[in-house]
């Protein structure tokens, strides 16, 4: 028995988990001395492969100088460095960076952003969201609010606070139907009371790697622009690549007005979260009045360690550029390229791809028995995946082999 209750887990029914003894690059290592291909890097954080020695040399150096400072009344220059850094990456509009540690509270600090900002310009009327059906933006109970409501928040539910949740019609396969017509009805309805638009741009993780065009989402982003609500993109999880671009407001021309980051930011090493809004945003809470202040912190904000893990995480993707985008795009045609023998199969419902994520799915429902049986399954066979209920996907780290790639696929294709 284990002392552990552990996340996402009905503890009655769980068998008892593997220990992992070490991890490198694609593949953790066992206890029981299997060797299994991680192939949805570690729930969608580690970006470069496990223990990636630049990561690990930035932590070792750090440590031996810096633990943990108080934010609020010092700054540390791997903080001062990586916004520098960082904000050379992104858009010249989002500029002004506040930290936390997870990507949950990431998007509580943007809730709080939006509903602040506007009530300090004297509309406080102005503190509803609207959200899309499926949308995952974390477990704390703003994050949970402006999600989708489904099984995980269903013991909370007279606790969140009521949103406005869009339906987007079946995006992957017909993404010009539907979809604008709810979207557009709620925000003429409801623009005056509305203070901001929350959106996972281009792919909704959680809610079953639903793949947006970008034509939609440009076309959302315009329509919540000209109502005059803040745009939050939450990139917790298509950030750093995952879409086949460093983020996905790469691949379209409107900007967000807050950004949340989180993850890949230090590489999936070490805990670290940005809020990233814009000057204007930044300049509604300034006054002679505390109370004006965005009041909000951690205990860790801006940690050293993690500051300084996320830095050489930059670096590398900068250094590496070029060689990494070839990566990025070699995975994405791979993945399309192994696909294709599931378009027409009888067990599959639709299949989909973009930047390094690929999906099957197999039926639409989020209790299905397969995501269980298919995680057994392939890691009997050396492949780690945790299906999301009857949709399988991989979401590998950008180091893994050609090799490691067939291989996952081969123990996919056994799946059906
Ligand atoms: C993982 C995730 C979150 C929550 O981040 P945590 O660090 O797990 O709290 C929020 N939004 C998206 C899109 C995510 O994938």
């Amino acid at each position: 028995m284990s002392l552990i209750w552990r996340p996402f887990t009905q503890m009655q029914k769980a068998s008892l988990p593997l220990t992992v003894v070490k991890a490198k690059n694609s593949t953790l290592f066992l206890k029981n001395k299997q060797k299994v291909i991680d192939a949805i890097s570690s729930w969608w954080l580690i970006t470069h492969g496990h223990c990636k020695i630049e990561l690990v040399k930035a932590l070792q150096e750090t440590a031996e100088n810096l633990d943990q400072i108080l934010f609020a009344n010092f700054t540390h220059e791997k903080a001062e460095q990586l916004v520098k850094e960082l904000s050379e990456l992104l858009p010249k509009s989002l500029d002004k960076f506040f930290f936390s540690d997870n990507g949950s509270t990431a998007i509580e600090v943007a809730l709080k952003m939006a509903v602040q900002s506007f009530a300090q310009k004297g509309q406080e009327h102005r503190k509803e969201f609207l959200s899309f059906k499926r949308s995952y933006h974390g477990d704390t109970a703003g994050a949970m609010s402006v999600s989708a409501r489904g099984v995980f928040t269903k013991a909370y539910k007279d606790f969140l606070f009521p949103i406005h949740l869009c339906s987007q019609g079946q995006l992957s396969t017909d993404p010009d139907k539907l979809f604008y017509k709810d979207f557009e009805r709620k925000i003429e309805k409801h623009h005056k009371k509305l203070c901001a638009v929350i959106i996972e741009p281009l792919i909704q993780g959680a809610g079953g790697m639903i793949v947006w065009p970008p034509a939609v989402l440009e076309r959302i982003c315009r329509i919540t622009k000209s109502a005059g609500l803040y745009l939050i993109f939450d990139e917790i999880m298509t950030g750093f690549g995952r879409t086949g671009t460093l983020f996905a407001l790469d691949q379209i021309k409107t900007k967000p007005d807050i950004l949340c980051l989180s993850k890949g930011l230090t590489g999936g090493f070490l805990p670290l979260s940005l809020t990233i809004s814009t000057e204007a945003i930044y300049k509604d809470f300034l006054s002679q009045k505390k109370e004006k202040a965005l009041l909000h912190g951690h205990s860790f904000t801006g940690n050293p360690l993690s500051c300084s893990v996320a830095l050489a995480n930059l670096r590398l993707i900068k250094k590496n550029k070029a060689k990494l985008q070839k990566k990025w795009n070699w995975i994405e045609k791979t993945n399309k390229q192994r696909l294709a023998v599931f378009k027409n199969h009888p067990m599959v419902k639709d299949v989909r791809a973009k930047g390094l994520i690929a999906v099957i799915q197999k039926e639409d429902n989020y209790e299905s028995f397969f995501s269980e049986q298919a995680s057994q399954k392939a890691l009997q066979k050396g492949v780690f995946l945790r299906p999301l209920g009857g949709t399988v996907y991989i979401l590998p780290p950008y180091c893994i082999t050609e090799k490691e790639l067939n291989k996952t696929w081969d123990v996919i294709e056994s799946l059906f």
